[in-house]
């Protein structure tokens, strides 16, 4: 295993994070290692999710572990089949380290995807894992969250300042129990 460089905004290969992604379709070897290393690196940066186009690969895969019971998965060639109800939450990104901003986002929804194996899977997903594999998706289809943004994108050492000031507003709160304190 090792780790990934992680591509970031305002960095040299940045086009990978706008770029389109291909389907996997080889089951290997180099699949299982490109998904190790992106497990280790997302850990490394303390991250629960990571995307393909992140370290520089244009295919359909991307790793998430956000419940920590159910460990980490990973996710290829995924297809969300369901979508239901909205809510709208602070997102960060590994590749736009220390900003955060609000994106509304599918409440629940319905994977499929394959494993490494090549085997298909279906996957319900609520609350914070549902919107980690939205941001993840849209990853593999070379879109940021800043694209989705709904109001402006704030510094980490503005957010619990900004978060104090809206305590007023019960939405508010809520909100701030769905943050997203590193990426994905
Ligand atoms: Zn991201």
């Amino acid at each position: 295993m090792a780790l990934r460089n992680i591509v970031k905004i305002g960095e040299p290969g940045e086009s990978a994070l706008n770029s389109s992604t291909r389907e996997v379709k080889r089951f290997d070897d180099r699949l299982k290692i490109l998904a190790e290393d992106m497990i280790e690196t997302m850990h490394a940066e303390g991250g629960i999710g990571l995307a393909g186009p992140q370290v520089g690969i244009l295919k359909r895969i991307f790793v998430m572990n956000v419940i920590p019971e159910e460990g980490d998965i990973i996710v290829i060639n995924p297809e969300i089949v369901e979508k239901d109800g909205e809510s709208v939450a602070y997102e960060g990104c590994l590749s736009l380290p220390q900003m955060y901003g609000q994106v509304k986002r599918s409440t629940n929804l319905k994977l499929k995807y394959q494993d490494l194996n090549g085997e298909f899977h279906e996957m319900e997903a609520e609350g914070l894992k549902a919107r980690c594999i939205q941001h993840e998706y849209d990853h593999l289809d070379g879109i940021m969250f800043t694209e989705k943004l709904i109001g402006q994108l704030v510094h980490e050492s503005q957010l619990s300042q900004e978060e104090d000031n809206n305590n007023d507003d019960n939405n508010q709160t809520e909100k701030k129990d769905d943050l997203i304190a590193e990426e994905e």
